[in-house]
């Protein structure tokens, strides 16, 4: 076994304590295998209004029982320039002295402010924040969220809400409580609050009717001047409702906050015929491919992702060039289907297929998937999401059982592209029996190793990939793909 690392335990999610200036937005616990040391990461962001230069955490030692394993340890994040919004220590290891430490608690107890005053510790304790919730996990319907977003703009990501003294914006920034208005993208919290579900559906029935008017009436004409011209229909098409709020699943402890604008190409929805909602088109909102219009309002854009780095044009580029345009591919597992596309296939000794599918424009996704030989039935499908800066995965597994019937499992998750390593363990965050949709969490431990291995491969593909296109890995976003910055 060569990984270096392995993943011994995950916060449950964020942390944070009310009145903190800081979340920590996620945690794990690393044990080093050439070392045999464990330690922690913590991953903190800035959620309060003044810049901060110095943090100090206290983390507990945990033994396997839960029990406390030594005395807390002290960890000083220091020479910080963590503006508001701004993310830190992720790269940071606290080692533990006891081998045998299994998990941890988590606190902070001090923040330095730049301009030198302080805060700390925090009067209540350190709780887990309730997950944020995607759009499309609350409204369940693409065109809901879409009407969602021409009402109260085309930057909202999550279903807003308030906890802890903080409110967290439509657009996934985090607000304090005295806040009326998102310091990112100014969206009040009070009409936010106001939302209200009837009126909103209401108001998407009519526009889909307007649109299905207008659709008939352009068909019509269309009709009149050619024959049946080929409508176009570029996204990846739903085949079942709200099925992207499954590729959101656990955008992660802290990918939000990013505010985007997003290329105009609204208009094309209902391909294929017309029909009402749902299984309409769009599936990108979820991901980050929604068609609203750019930039709204005056969002400078601050979190600096980078929305068409270069590199990942010249990989599409490649993808075009090199690969072959096709009506219609389907992702079986996802299920989904996308309509005019360039596919580079390829198929390995071993009998594997795979390919990269890149848009016949939109660069903001990139999409994998590869098949194994038919008695293997092991296939796996992801997407790069360049622009939130993650992948989402879902591999489908067969698994033999003692008495040899066979039964397949659907893996879902992702994994944050800046955090990705080439050792680290891939943890599922949802296990299903492919047929019948159940939950089957008992099979987590096991499908864990084939959900890191068919990561993985899914991620050295990318990387020949990007040899053959001659850009790194690091111009994609994944920082020290090889090896975690730990020392
Ligand atoms: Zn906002």
């Amino acid at each position: 076994m060569s990984e270096r690392y392995t993943r011994l335990f995950t916060l449950p999610g964020s942390l944070y304590a009310q009145g903190s200036p800081l979340i920590i937005l996620a945690g794990a616990l690393l044990k080093d295998n050439q070392t045999g040391r464990v330690l922690a990461q913590l991953k903190l962001k800035n959620v309060g209004t003044k810049s901060v230069k110095a943090v100090k955490v206290s983390v507990t030692p945990l033994d396997s029982a839960g029990m406390e394993n030594g005395q807390p340890v002290e960890h000083p994040y220091l020479d910080l320039h963590a503006a508001r919004d701004g993310e830190f220590g992720q790269k940071e290891p606290i080692p533990f002295p006891d081998p045998t430490t299994r998990a941890f608690r988590g606190a902070i107890t001090q923040v330095v402010f730049t301009d030198g005053s302080l805060w700390g510790p925090a009067e209540g304790a350190w709780e887990v924040l309730s997950p944020s919730r995607p759009l499309e996990s609350v409204l369940r319907d693409q065109e809901l969220c879409k009407e969602y977003q021409i009402q109260y703009g085309a930057n909202c990501r999550v279903f807003p809400r308030e906890e802890a003294g903080l409110w967290q914006c439509a657009c996934g920034a985090w607000n304090r409580q005295e806040e009326e208005s998102c310091h990112a993208c100014g969206k009040n919290l009070d009409q936010l609050k106001g939302f209200d579900l009837e009126q909103l559906k209401a108001s998407r029935d009519a526009r889909l009717a307007r649109e299905q008017q207008a659709m008939a009436a352009q068909q019509a004409a269309a009709s009149q001047a050619a024959p049946a011209a080929p409508s176009k229909g570029n996204r990846p098409q739903w085949l079942i409702p709200g099925i992207a709020a499954l590729l959101v699943v656990l955008i992660g402890g802290g990918v939000f906050f990013v505010n985007r604008g997003k290329p105009a190409s609204s208009g094309s929805s209902a391909s294929g015929g017309g029909t009402q909602s749902a299984a309409s088109d769009d599936s990108g909102s979820a991901a980050g491919g929604d068609d609203t219009q750019s930039a709204a309002s005056g969002d400078s854009g601050n979190s600096g992702t980078a929305t068409a780095a270069s590199p990942v044009d010249t990989l599409c580029n490649f993808i075009r060039e090199e690969g072959e345009i096709r009506d219609r591919v389907d992702f079986p597992a996802f299920p989904i289907y996308y309509e005019d596309c360039y596919v580079y296939e390829k198929t390995m000794d071993s009998g594997v297929k795979y390919f990269f599918l890149a848009d016949e424009e939109d660069n903001d996704l990139l999409w994998f998937h590869a098949q194994w030989p038919v008695d293997s039935n092991m296939e796996v499908t992801l997407f790069y999401n360049w622009e939130e800066g993650f992948i989402s995965f879902m591999p489908t597994v067969e698994v033999t059982s003692n008495s040899g019937s066979k039964t397949s499992y659907i893996l879902r998750g992702s994994v944050d592209i800046a955090d990705y390593h080439a050792n680290m363990d891939v943890t599922p965050s949802s296990v299903e029996e492919a047929e019948t949709g159940a939950e089957a969490p008992e099979y987590t431990q096991p499908l864990t190793k084939s959900c890191t291995s068919l990561m993985h491969f899914s991620i050295l593909r990318l990387s020949e990939l990007c040899e053959e296109v001659g850009i790194s890995m690091d111009d994609l976003g994944f920082i020290n793909f090889e090896n975690p910055v730990i020392d």
